[in-house]
């Protein structure tokens, strides 16, 4: 049978997340940080380490069936590949910024004035579209210095926390677009069993990644408030404790309300809530 093959980052922001994905899918490997490509023992599968701006590219040409890289990489490529899952991790956006103590504070005011960035593609279609007259300045690195070297009035880089923004006395005005890692195919990818299945497994553990398995105690009159907080759950577990009219709930709550329903659980009555991770849902 064809090996399939992956790329992911070699190193950087998104390596290690990559790898735990993989990871957690069960695929065995050695994340060799000086070998190209890395066979995994219990799939038939290799893994190709590129640096991030290749990865497209090498993924739309079929050289990689599969590739991890974030969206931003995607867009500014231009390439014409099939998006198939979002991944949750290496979260950021795309935006302009300039120095605190300027007069720019809307997108009128960067006509005529110039911006530093490693995404021009990107940032061209942005501006063309919010009919701006900017001229762009494409630089490979360290884009947040240009404005204090004189380089540029404004920049339009990658944001995630902010810092690195505010510790070089800029300021972020303009959203223009965000990002996270993906999983991309080729055209044939999209037809292959072998991918189906590895999409299986990726979406089985991004689905435990958003639900936590929670056990708690409740005595029996309270059971009723308890289960109409759990609506999504087909049928949760009920176990009799040992003490007389007391009963233990086991069922799974989404991660995005989670403190809510919690808060909510404990209102009703509920004690003693053990909270674990889970490893894979399987449907
Ligand atoms: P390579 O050596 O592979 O070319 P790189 O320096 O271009 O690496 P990294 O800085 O490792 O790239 O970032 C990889 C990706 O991580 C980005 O393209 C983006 O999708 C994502 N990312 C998340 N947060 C940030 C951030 N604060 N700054 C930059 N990228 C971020
Ligand atoms: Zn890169």
């Amino acid at each position: 049978m064809k090996k399939l093959k992956i790329a992911i980052q070699k190193s950087g922001r998104l390596n290690e997340k990559s790898v735990e994905l993989l990871k957690n899918c069960g695929l065995n490997f050695e994340n060799y940080k000086s070998s190209l490509i890395s066979p995994v023992s219990n799939f038939p599968l290799e893994i190709l380490f590129l640096r991030d701006d290749d990865i497209p590219e090498y993924v739309q040409d079929g050289i990689a069936d599969l590739g991890i890289v974030g969206e931003n990489v995607i867009n500014e490529t231009e390439v014409e590949v099939a998006y198939l899952q979002k991944l949750g991790f290496g979260k950021c956006s795309l935006k302009i910024a300039v120095p605190n103590n300027n007069l720019i504070n809307s997108l009128n005011d960067l006509n005529g004035k110039s911006i530093a960035t490693t995404y021009p593609v990107i940032l061209n279609k942005f501006l063309k579209s919010n009919q701006i007259d900017a001229e762009i300045r494409t630089i490979s690195g360290s884009v947040e210095i240009s404005p204090g070297l004189g380089l540029s009035d404004a920049i339009c880089d990658l944001v995630s926390t902010g810092g690195t923004l505010k510790s070089n006395g800029l300021v972020a005005f303009a959203d223009v677009m965000s990002s996270e890692a993906v999983l991309i195919g080729s055209k044939a990818a999209e037809k292959s069993a072998l991918v189906d299945e590895l999409m299986q497994r990726v979406q089985s553990v991004l689905r435990a990644k958003e639900t936590k398995y929670v056990v708690l105690n409740i005595q029996k009159n309270n059971l009723p408030a308890i289960l109409a907080l759990l609506p999504g759950v087909k049928s949760p577990t009920i176990i009799p404790l040992a003490e007389e009219g007391w009963v233990a709930v086991h069922t799974v709550i989404p991660e995005y309300d989670f403190w809510e329903k919690i808060n909510k659980l404990k209102q009703a009555g509920a004690q003693g809530i053990v909270v674990m991770p889970i490893e894979k849902i399987i449907l």
